[in-house]
């Protein structure tokens, strides 16, 4: 079967508002399927990932009780090898996406959370992430496999492991990206609304709200902001900023593939696929597993990283729909 891929929009955006061309940042879909990749080296959610023998495997900065008294192992969630990136922006790559995603000569990047809930009393259970990049020729001698995963609760954050079917897609800013432009007053739907309906083309602001963002899993492109930051260090009247005063740029939105309305992929296969997994789950089962299909809630969980600093640290950022 061909692999899925994002259907045509259902407005023509660009065409309508030629202006938004400067806007654009292509994202790259991951478009996650279950399944079991066993190169360890390869592009996948979850299983196990290219991680160096001699390397101390990251533990959770907050010393969690464990039933084997051991440091809380961070759980691997995500690898993504920068061919496979390049492949998925087919005759047109974007090298500076590129550069990015894979800074500093890496060819490979990685992405881990801590599994428990870190608040009994959060309403939001989205982990933390920590992020590592490196060289996949220098991993000359690859830890055989992760650390076991000793179940702590029924909530803990686990992935079914995945294969991915990367491709690149052009995102432009989500509506709520326009306050920071257009310095709309902190409740800006009728501006914005009045703006896109009579000065920008004529499209309806949902409409444009439903299609101008990349859903689902994805790497860069723009946000799908939504209502309300619920953790994280920024509100969203603000554009999110380093320490050193540098604007962030969006690294990842982790959400579910499940609602993603006209971005449902193509063929029609992938898109009954996505929509007719096992929602709601069983009773009893853990509700924060993350899945193709699965639910994360309400929430959407987003990283941003800074490209002026070469600290190579990022920020997570909850929002709530
Ligand atoms: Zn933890
Ligand atoms: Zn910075």
């Amino acid at each position: 079967m061909a692999p899925p891929r994002s259907r045509p929009l259902s407005v023509d955006l660009l065409g309508r508002m030629p202006w938004l061309r400067d806007h654009i940042r292509p994202a790259i879909r991951l478009h996650p399927r279950p399944g079991l990749v066993a190169d360890r080296a390869a592009s996948k959610l979850g299983g196990e990932l290219l991680w160096p023998a001699d390397e101390p495997w990251p533990t959770c900065p907050i010393p969690h009780v464990d039933p084997e008294g051991d440091r809380a192992p961070l759980y691997p969630v995500m690898q993504v090898r920068r061919d496979d990136a390049l492949a998925a922006g087919g005759a047109r790559p974007d090298h500076a996406l590129l550069d990015e995603l894979f800074p500093a000569g890496s060819d490979l990047l990685q992405m881990m959370w801590c599994s428990r809930l870190h608040r009994d009393d959060d309403e939001v259970r989205l982990p933390s992430t920590a992020w590592f990049w490196r060289r996949i020729a220098d991993v000359t001698a690859p830890r055989a496999r992760a650390p076991r995963h000793v179940p702590a609760t029924p909530k803990d954050y686990l992935v079914r492991p995945c294969v991915l079917h990367l491709e690149q897609v052009d995102d432009l800013p989500h509506f709520s990206e326009w306050e920071y432009e257009w310095r709309a007053p902190p409740d800006p739907c009728d501006v914005l609304d009045t703006r896109f309906r009579g000065e920008l083309g004529g499209v309806p602001s949902e409409i444009y709200c439903a299609e101008s963002t990349a859903p689902g899993i994805k790497l860069g492109g723009h946000p799908p902001l939504q209502q309300m930051v619920v953790r994280g260090e920024f509100s969203l009247h603000e554009p999110p900023r380093c320490p050193a005063g540098h604007r962030l740029t969006h690294l990842l939105t982790f959400n579910d593939e499940r609602f993603v309305d006209w971005w449902r992929p193509t063929p029609e296969q992938w898109a009954a696929e996505v929509n007719d997994e096992n929602w709601p789950p069983p009773e009893g089962a853990p509700v924060s597993v993350c899945e193709p299909g699965y639910h994360f809630g309400d929430t959407l969980l987003h990283v941003f990283h800074c490209p002026r600093c070469a600290d190579q640290r990022t920020w997570d950022m909850v929002t709530l729909t």
